[in-house]
């Protein structure tokens, strides 16, 4: 079971990808997703600070199941991350650290291409 942590650097490092693949870093939304997408990766562990039964057994099935590798690659990552690392926690944080470099290189040559933006 991987931290916090790195479930939600895996969710932004996710959410980053995707907007740099596919162009949609120059929405002006994006950086308001890539938030997002943290706390969808986030998401499958909430059964830890909710308390109504009924809800807590429904995400923990979720949670327990690889159908949460929606968010992220949940599953996947509390599966292989069992010791609860660091490390991979690092990783993940320096590899989310890397690509909002990209998206924030990506989002200034944007804004520099667009006259609008020069002429204020
Ligand atoms: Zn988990």
């Amino acid at each position: 079971m991987s931290m916090a942590l790195a479930h939600f650097a895996a969710g932004v490092s996710g959410t980053l990808l995707i907007l740099l693949v596919t162009g949609w870093y120059k929405h002006h939304l994006a950086p308001h997703a890539t938030f997002v997408g943290g706390f969808w990766g986030v998401l499958p562990d909430i059964h830890h600070i909710v308390s109504d039964e009924y809800i807590t057994e429904l995400i923990q099935l979720v949670h327990r199941h690889p159908v949460a590798d929606i968010f992220f690659l949940h599953y996947t990552m509390d599966v292989y991350d069992s010791s609860n690392s660091k490390w991979v926690t690092f990783g993940c944080l320096v590899l989310m650290v890397l690509l909002l470099c990209a998206f924030a290189y990506a989002r200034h040559r944007k804004l520099s291409d667009n006259p609008c933006y020069l002429n204020g």
